[in-house]
């Protein structure tokens, strides 16, 4: 450490106090829940991300060795080979690894930050701007522990790539031409997405070249190295073409080549496809189409996930604030400080295509304030410095940047502890899946709405129909229609989805030389079975149609938790496929919060339950109701149900689930449908069904046909 210089030591100091308030802020959550038994598995605290179960069944595979083809396992995904690294070589459990790998990995934002500090020769400002940015709301949810998502480095990495592209301008070392390069191949490996702010960085470097710097070769060499960095090739072929232009660029006699290899390389560039996803994903933008409509064929037309997601909604500026600085007011001081910063260091302009990406917020949704993070906490942190500097004596100064940074780092430090995520799943459920895991075989499948897809596959080592990932209209209406309609067509249903599925990926595999349209399962089924309609394919089902081979078993995972989604999931098959017309909605109303006075049930909302005449007012209408069933669990866990008929001819049915303190009302479609009678009732067809595991959080049966 002798050989050290002051500053570098100072460097390291920061780095280190930073890292560990980033880590030790991320540890709250962690002791906030420590003796809360529901989230722990195996002894250690679960995920609380849902797409985290996708990266950690890619990991899980590659450590224990086993490919299954089609399992849509993430086995070549950076994340999860990340992943298995870790888990391979640190001798903690599995669990502890993907639960503590975002505190650790995202808390190393601080290391670009501190490094970004030096070259303005302030560090006070990188530590109090690392201070701030490694805590921040919205940096915070998307990297608190247990997020183990791809978020843990999605900002680490692009600030790296700023630190050394900063360093490149400023110094034009050589050594900062690899650096940028190595930045941008990570960071491409570890998230495809990120073409978009490394091209920005490209254009940005181009414009300052052109308008101040046009005489200097270095800019050139940057540029270039970067555009192979980022052409439309394998990994280890740009990497290779790296090395080999970072020879070409260190030897002084080659230089005049630079501006042939830089034009080559941009020809490469869009050659290979580079620009393709940016053309893809604008195209995305101008044809925004709320129905998906298959080509060719019958021209089907499915709901679309877009409909449902709310996120893309209007944001307010108040959360917008918040979620990028904790406070409106620190936000504000943040844009103005960073104005200012930029002003006194042009440099730190390079940091715009950031605020930027963080800024489509607006009409991307919330999940892109993160990028903003980062660079405008630089811009808070340089007002606190500045306004130290004002400070008479050494001491003043630093009790006046103590007592400033505290300030915006209060806010942050309140969401943190306000903000009590669950874990995915709770313990009873994983257990669920684990007794799953020991009857069902890798390659048999689990019908179930894609939130359980990942989760399911990771605990239970089984094939899904839709998950995080895959839930378009086309792949979600086959399952929705399963927990929605009657036991015998959801069979079938089940059968047949399941069936086509595994048809269509050897479909997909010959459609590679072959040019094979591939139709949507339910296309498909429409077709085979000689129908040009699919409501009539749809309504063959209640006849005694023959099934395709059977291949495989199939299980149906049915959650309680699915209830409060139970109108969502309906939607998905709750539309005529032909011309796109959404049908009624059904009846189902669902009531935690009841009050009973004498005879009267208040459901809430109006919806009164009189249960002496078994009536039901619903907008100032009193109908009488069909049945009302009362189901409860005894102190052994069995489960008894009673049903009294009150009124054949009507149509709504009242259902009290005593055991989970909820009333449902709903229609006789959703009382019909497969979700109530096996999961609510437990009446289920036993030459469809047989019982596999029967809880109250889930219940999962096997189909037999
Ligand atoms: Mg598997």
């Amino acid at each position: 450490m002798n050989n050290l210089t002051k500053d570098t030591k100072l460097t390291l100091l920061y780095i280190a106090v930073a890292f560990l308030f980033s880590v030790a802020i991320r540890m709250i959550w962690f002791y906030n829940f420590a003796e809360y038994e529901p989230f722990k598995f195996n002894g250690q605290f679960m995920i609380n991300t849902n797409d985290g179960y996708y990266w950690a069944e890619g990991a899980r595979d590659i450590l224990s060795g086993v490919t299954q083809k089609n399992d849509l396992s993430p086995i070549t995904t950076a994340a999860s080979q990340l992943t298995a690294l870790f888990a391979y070589i640190l001798p903690f459990s599995f669990e502890s690894v993907i639960l503590f790998m975002p505190v650790f990995l995202s808390s190393l934002v601080v290391v670009p930050i501190i490094l970004i500090a030096k070259s303005l020769e302030n560090l006070e400002l990188g530590l109090v701007a690392a201070l701030l940015a490694s805590i921040a709301w919205s940096y915070y949810n998307r990297t608190m522990i247990g997020y183990f998502d791809t978020d843990m480095l999605n900002i680490v990495l692009p600030m790296f790539l700023l630190w050394s592209i900063i360093w490149a301008v400023k110094t034009n070392e050589d050594k900062y031409l690899i650096i940028t390069a190595i930045d941008i191949l990570i960071y491409r490996w570890w998230y495809p997405q990120s073409y978009s702010l490394e091209l920005s960085f490209f254009g940005l470097i181009l414009l300052y070249t052109l308008i101040w710097d046009r005489k200097n070769i270095y800019n050139y060499k940057l540029l270039t190295i970067m555009m192979l960095a980022m052409i439309g090739l394998e990994g280890y072929i740009r990497a290779i073409l790296v090395l080999g232009v970072f020879y070409i660029c260190r030897q002084k006699q080659f230089d005049k080549y630079v501006y042939y290899i830089l034009s080559a390389s941009i020809v490469l560039f869009f050659a290979s496809g580079g620009f393709n996803p940016i053309w893809g994903q604008l195209k995305g933008y101008v044809f925004k189409d709320a129905l998906s409509i298959g080509e060719g064929g019958l021209k089907l037309h499915f709901y679309s996930v877009v409909q449902t997601v709310r996120e893309a909604g209007h944001i307010p500026f108040e959360m917008f604030a918040n979620r990028i600085s904790g406070h409106v007011v620190t936000f504000v001081v943040s844009i103005i400080g960073f104005i200012y910063l930029a002003y006194k260091h042009k440099i730190m302009l390079f940091g715009i295509p950031l605020i930027g990406l963080g800024f489509l917020a607006y009409v991307g949704g919330l999940r892109f304030t993160i990028y903003a993070v980062p660079v405008l906490a630089f811009g808070a942190a340089f007002l606190i410095t500045e306004a130290a500097r004002f400070m008479p004596s050494k001491r003043l100064k630093f009790l006046a940047v103590t007592a400033l940074s505290m300030a915006v780092l209060y806010p942050n430090i309140v969401h943190v502890q306000e903000y009590r995520v669950p874990t995915v799943f709770n313990a009873q459920e994983v257990e669920i899946l684990e007794t799953l895991k020991n009857r069902a075989d890798r390659e048999d499948y689990v019908v179930a709405w894609w939130d359980y897809g990942y989760p399911l596959r990771y605990y239970s080592d089984v094939k899904t129909l839709i998950d995080g990932g895959k839930h378009s209209g086309a792949v979600n209406f086959p399952v929705s229609f399963i927990l929605t309609n009657p036991q015998n067509v959801s069979a079938k249903m089940a059968r047949l989805d399941v069936e086509y599925t595994e048809k269509s990926f050897i479909k997909e595999e010959l459609s590679r030389d072959k040019n094979l349209t591939i139709f949507s399962n339910i296309e498909q089924m429409t077709k085979d079975y000689g129908f040009s309609d699919t409501n009539d394919f749809l309504l063959s089902l209640q006849t005694d149609i023959k099934l395709p081979q059977k291949t495989r078993d199939i299980y149906l995972y049915l959650p309680y938790r699915m209830l409060d989604i139970y109108p969502t999931v309906e939607m998905f098959s709750n539309i005529n496929l032909m011309d796109g017309e959404m049908k009624k909605r059904s009846l189902f109303y669902l009531s935690k919060m009841f009050k009973q006075e004498q005879n009267i049930v208040n459901l809430g909302q109006g919806i009164l339950f009189d249960l002496q005449n078994k009536k039901i007012t619903i907008n100032n209408q009193t109908v009488p109701i069909k049945r009302f069933v009362q189901t409860s669990y005894d102190k052994s866990m069995k489960f008894s149900k009673n049903v009294q008929m009150a009124n054949p001819t009507a149509s709504v049915n009242i259902i009290y689930m005593s055991s989970y303190n909820t009333f449902l009302v709903i229609d006789e479609k959703t009382y019909n449908s497969l979700y109530v009678q096996l999961m609510v009732l437990e009446e289920y067809d036993k030459n469809l069904f047989e019982e596999v595991v029967m809880t109250p959080h889930a219940k999962v049966y096997k189909l037999k046909i």
